[in-house]
């Protein structure tokens, strides 16, 4: 039947390619046409399949190639091509081999005048230049002159012509041999000239068309440098630019200001960033190199060719999601070998003394009880008991869902955002004791010498005194805490500044959960960085709450892309009104007039701050420079800095000009957080999203090939965002993500220590190795002391399995240390479920991978330069010191048959919301990868996927269907998949966690926040528990425990998996396209007019309309054809009747029968 079908239509190409008989031809055409009106294309790409263009093709030559064409059939015909043409991805070709592109433009070239006529055979050649071949071969053969004959400064007539010949243009440009030849020939100018009048006299927006038309010529033609070069000379910016102000209000406009932004952006002159050298501020000589720092002296040359550039981001990060299967490990071997030590044998023992709960005596198990109780009798024991419930976020969800604050977003956010009163806290305690305060000053009783002799540091805070008494005049601008100084009595100008920090303390309420000034300023004096901070940031010193109030993700204001770029082509074209001030610059000499009225003030010189430079725009807009990370020339996407000096309520635009990734979640609903110091005196100590129009996109700021060592110039993207401060005078941070410093974490370890309850926790708290840059790297050690002296208990304890966790190698990802503090605070606190947890585990937590990153504000990397979670594979024990003792004390805990349960690496994600686990699975990879290899002889624990999916019904913020358990080649040497492989952990995870929200559950469309981030650490622990219970080893005891206190829990868990089965999570992957066309490859060209969205509903408008209209050209012709022609063009059952000259099946219809329902 099939078969009867295709000849069917077979013989009807047959006939059509060697018929000499016009009306046999006609029924021909006129079937053809009725069959491909209907339908779908799987129709057309069936008669492509059956050699249908070819079989038209054939029939153009024939009817063109005689000395008087015959239109009536020419132009049937001449449709159908373009309709077929367009669909078919091989045209191109066969139009060249059928040598069809000289028959077809002798034909338009003779129909000049004939305006029917010629817009069919335009519509043909808009086809044909779709390929750039053809294309290219049309140029030569001289179809841009042809076009110009057709293409007319503004007028009323024949239109539509205009159009399809501009068009064609534009599709010709595309190839830069044309562009090339269009330049020679001053046809730039021409279009810039063609585009100002057609602007200026379509008066009532008639022409839309046409003038994009025309943009798009211009879009492509300046694909080449020679090009742009004239555009910028004939004041091409200018002209679009104006002309695109007048299209602003008018949205069935917008194609047009789209276009001229992307026109603007492209030919916008590159240059490079405004820095010496794009080498890190400041620079840390490894151990046993010699120091190099090769000054990279940027050229100034190398910027634009016509080399179009290639989007790939080599950023790492963004590896780690990309998804292309031949990334993916299919050698099987490899995947399931376990390689064997990276290190002699006996280094391992030395990880012995990492393990002292392996060796836990009956004396030591005494004694360690004793002195915690001597402790507790201290009066008024500080930070009272650690009342530590889950962090339940989703309870404030609803205490509190009056305050979603809309209005956070926009301008005036500020009033609901600051007003909002404060919440009372749960998680209150008191960090005043004088107990605490003596303890941190023993503790640094070390660094007493040095900050002794750095009194001269303490300079310019005597004036912050006296204001800070009155209350009402106190000048926060000039604040700042020096670490030590409250240990360091130092008289400035008659002043101390460690008083002015005392009288700070004073105010402060010590309200803040597990957070100790005192402690954080003891820390931070002994924390060592590159620089040598002897300043603190005031929000890691005072603490920071959550908000009392939820932040819905930042809806986009259409257009605001737009809008910024034209800001910054003012830049270029009204130079008059451009400050360009260097304000900040961290590499020269600070400038000295930066207390001039009118300007902001920026410092970064503190932990994890990382501003390098700040420019002075405009009044009040300021472009930021980024630091790199140290010993290297890239990954800028962290940022950290305090901003004073401003005035309330004006809105200040800030661009941070050297971000390097190709998208970002500032494009969906992300904003950067502010912390201020007036707020926080106020008692309003929050870190809070603020910012609007906010967008990102690529800048014309370049990296040169010679600067990115020898790979082709990058592209830099902006982050912009507008900010209206909430008081005059302040003083405040911006960050990229709630901060959270080294110094951060080990006060937090040390109000760990002090607030444990030592009878039922055993904790233990050593030192990993040192870091390159001399800080210590915590290794702590939870579980649960034994429940009795007895030996039954003694071997319980000494025999739970192994949980391992670590946090933050990467430094920008601060919020993976939100979750890490939520986990610990879980482990540490007194909840039934924890005290169950620490019974059934011994937890290895690693805090901070990377101190030394996070300290010197670094984004991706550690002081090597290396991102360390590409170095497991062979990490170096003198370059990447903690991960080479982390997997020593892994492979050591193998070794004695100890390998944990499960491992799990917590980090941030930049590209995507909620939170999500990756692991590792060969039979996942292999499926995924298309392997042919019968895996049904692999053998694999499905465990891996237990854990993600407890976590889906337990953790609001975490979605199983972002998850993924393949294995790529790129990431072999990342702690995930080492872990798995050369350790043989099954469950061996990277938690990847949303800097931005969750599209997804209980706080769909909300942004992340540090509760939340807190709430899935401790959901996390719960998860683990439910994971063991499910186990077969799990004692029947413990499960009792559990199921006493887990209902509460499981009841969640019904309620989530109902909510996400109603929620569907195929919602949940993919960013939904922006309202605005976010676009950020300027010089691509696949973008929509590539298609031919607009060529279908052309040919079938003039078609049905011709009849009517009647072109005033030729005019007796002109009827009769079109009435001979257009009488038959649409089916008809009289036409199929007549037909009788051809043995067609019984309907026409019945020729593609089949190939509708077909899995072509
Ligand atoms: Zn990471």
């Amino acid at each position: 039947m099939a078969e009867q079908e295709a000849s069917g239509l077979q013989l009807l190409l047959s006939t059509l390619q060697s018929s000499q008989d016009k009306e046999m031809i006609l029924n021909v055409l006129s079937i053809l046409t009725g069959l491909l009106s209907i339908g779908t294309d799987r129709r057309i790409h069936y008669m492509i399949s059956k050699g249908g263009s070819e079989a038209l093709l054939q029939a153009l030559m024939n009817a063109a190639e005689t000395a008087q064409p015959d239109y009536s059939i020419l132009l049937p015909l001449l449709r159908l091509l373009a309709k077929v043409g367009q669909r078919d991805r091989k045209f191109g070709q066969k139009v060249q081999n059928l040598e069809a592109i000289d028959v077809t433009l002798s034909l338009a070239r003779k129909n000049l005048t004939h305006h029917l006529n010629l817009i069919h055979c335009l519509w043909v050649l808009r086809v044909y230049a779709s390929t750039i071949s053809a294309g290219t071969k049309l140029g030569i053969n001289g179809a841009m002159e042809l076009l110009f004959k057709v293409i007319t400064p503004y007028t009323k007539k024949h239109t539509r012509t205009v159009r399809a010949a501009i068009e064609v243009l534009a599709a010709l440009l595309k190839s830069k041999s044309n562009s090339r030849r269009a330049v020679n020939r001053g046809y730039l100018c021409e279009l810039l000239r063609l585009y100002q009048d057609w602007h200026r006299c379509d008066t009532s927006n008639r022409c839309i068309h046409v003038r994009r038309g025309l943009l798009l010529c211009l879009k492509h033609i300046t694909n080449i440098q020679s090009a742009r070069e004239i555009f910028l000379s004939a004041h091409g910016m200018e002209i679009l630019f104006t002309t695109a102000q007048d299209c602003l209000d008018s949205k069935p406009l917008d194609p047009i200001v789209t276009t001229v932004a992307q026109i603007l952006r492209k030919c916008y002159p590159k240059r490079p960033l405004p820095l010496a050298t794009l080498r890190s501020s400041y620079s840390f000589s490894l151990p046993g190199s010699v120091s190099s720092e090769p000054s990279q002296i940027l050229p100034e040359d190398d910027y634009d060719d016509d080399v179009e550039e290639v989007e790939k981001d080599l950023h790492s990060d963004d590896l780690e999601h990309k998804e292309e299967d031949d990334d993916l490990e299919t050698d099987v071997s490899k995947l399931n070998s376990k390689p064997g030590l990276d290190r002699p044998e006996e280094e391992l023992e030395q990880y012995e003394t990492m393990c002292p709960e392996l060796s836990l005596t009956l004396q030591e198990l005494e004694t360690e009880s004793e002195d915690k109780n001597g402790s507790e009798d201290v009066p008024g024991n500080l930070l009272g008991p650690y009342p530590q419930v889950i962090p339940n976020a989703a309870f404030r969800k609803e205490q509190h869902c009056r305050h979603i604050d809309q209005s956070a977003m926009g301008p005036d956010t500020r009033e609901t955002a600051f007003k909002t009163p404060m919440q009372n806290w749960e998680k209150k305690g008191n960090c005043t004791s004088p107990g605490l305060e003596k303890r941190a000053m023993g503790e640094s009783v070390q660094d007493a010498d040095t900050l002794g002799e750095r009194d001269d540091l303490c300079r310019s805070h005597a004036s912050t005194l006296h204001p800070l008494l009155k209350e009402a005049s106190w000048d926060p601008r000039t604040f700042r805490t020096h670490c030590g100084s409250y240990f360091s009595p130092s008289p400035v100008r008659g002043v101390g500044a460690s008083d002015i920090v005392k009288k700070l303390l004073e105010r402060h309420q010590g309200d803040i959960p597990s957070h100790s000034p005192h402690f954080y300023m003891a820390r931070a004096g002994s924390t060592k960085s590159i620089l040598d901070y002897r300043v603190l940031a005031f929000p890691d010193f005072w603490g920071h709450q959550p908000p009392p109030h939820y932040q819905s993700l930042l809806e986009r204001k259409y257009g605001v892309q737009r809008d910024k770029i034209f800001e910054d082509v003012c830049r270029l074209i009204q130079p008059g009104d451009v400050i360009d001030k260097v304000v900040f610059d961290v590499d020269g000499c600070s400038p000295s007039d930066t207390d001039a009225p009118d300007c902001l003030r920026f410092f970064s010189k503190f932990e994890s701050g990382n501003l390098r430079k700040a420019i002075q725009v405009r009044k009040f807009e300021y472009d930021l420079i980024l630091n790199a990370d140290v010993n290297t020339i890239q990954h800028h996407q962290w940022f950290y800095f305090e901003v004073s000096a401003m005035k309330p309520v004006v809105p200040y635009r800030f661009n941070i000009i050297n971000c390097e990734k190709v998208n970002s979640q500032f494009n969906y609903g992300m904003q950067p957080v502010m912390y201020s110091v007036k707020e926080a005196l106020q008692g309003k100590p929050h870190w809070i999203r603020v910012g609007y129009d906010i967008c990102y996109y690529k800048n014309h700021y370049q990296r040169s090939a010679a600067a990115a060592g020898g790979a082709r110039g990058k592209s830099y993207y902006t982050l912009t965002f507008t900010i209206k401060f909430p008081h005059g005078e302040d003083v405040c941070y911006l960050a990229y993500h709630y901060p959270y410093t080294y110094s951060a974490l080990m006060s937090y370890l040390d109000i760990v220590e002090e607030t444990r309850d030592p009878k039922k926790v055993y904790y233990r708290q050593q030192t990993l190795c040192q870091t390159l840059g001399g800080n210590p790297c915590p290794l702590l050690t939870i579980t649960a002391m034994p429940e009795s002296n007895s030996s039954i208990d003694l071997e319980q304890f000494s025999h739970r399995p192994y949980v391992v966790l670590m946090a933050r190698v990467h430094p920008g990802e601060s919020n993976a240390s939100w979750v890490m503090k939520g986990t610990m605070d879980f482990l540490m606190g007194s909840d039934p479920i924890a005290e169950l947890l620490r019974k059934c585990f011994i937890f290895k937590i690693i805090p901070m991978l990377n101190p030394d990153g996070v300290i010197n504000g670094n984004h991706r990397c550690s002081l090597s330069g290396d991102d360390l979670n590409r170095q497991w594979l062979a990490p170096s024990c003198q370059l990447h010191p903690t991960i080479y003792h982390t997997k020593g004390l892994l492979y050591y805990l193998c070794s004695i048959g100890r390998a944990p349960l499960v491992f799990c690496d917590y980090h941030g994600h930049s590209q995507k919301k909620n939170v999500f686990l990756y692991g590792c699975s060969i039979k996942e990879t292999l499926w995924q990868a298309g392997c042919t290899i019968n895996t049904a002889t692999v053998t694999e624990d499905v465990g891996y996927r237990a854990l993600p999916k407890i976590l889906d019904k337990v953790a609001p913020a975490f979605v199983m269907s972002s998850c993924s358990f393949l294995v790529e080649k790129s990431r072999e040497s990342t702690a995930r998949v080492v872990v798995w492989r050369e350790i043989g952990v099954l469950r061996s995870y990277t938690m990847e966690n949303t800097y931005c929200g969750c599209n997804h559950g209980l706080y769909k469309g909300l942004q992340i926040g540090t509760q939340e981030l807190e709430e899935m650490g401790a959901k996390f622990c719960l998860g683990l528990l439910i994971l063991q219970l499910k186990s077969l080893s799990c004692s029947k005891k413990l499960m009792a425990q559990a199921a006493a206190l887990l209902d509460p829990e499981e009841e969640i868990a019904n309620r989530w998996s109902q909510r996400s089965s109603s929620t569907s999570s195929l919602e949940t992957d993919d960013e939904p396209p922006c309202v605005e066309d976010v676009d950020y490859h300027t010089d691509s060209c696949s973008d929509q007019e590539a298609d031919f969205s607009g060529l279908d509903e052309e040919i079938q408008e003039i078609s049905l309309r011709a009849e009517g209209e009647r072109e005033e050209e030729g005019a007796s012709e002109g009827q009769t054809f079109c009435s001979s022609v257009f009488g038959g063009f649409y089916i008809s059952s009289h036409q199929a009747a007549n037909s009788k000259a051809l043995p067609l099946p019984s309907t026409p219809l019945g020729v593609f029968a089949g190939c509708e329902s077909s899995p072509a």
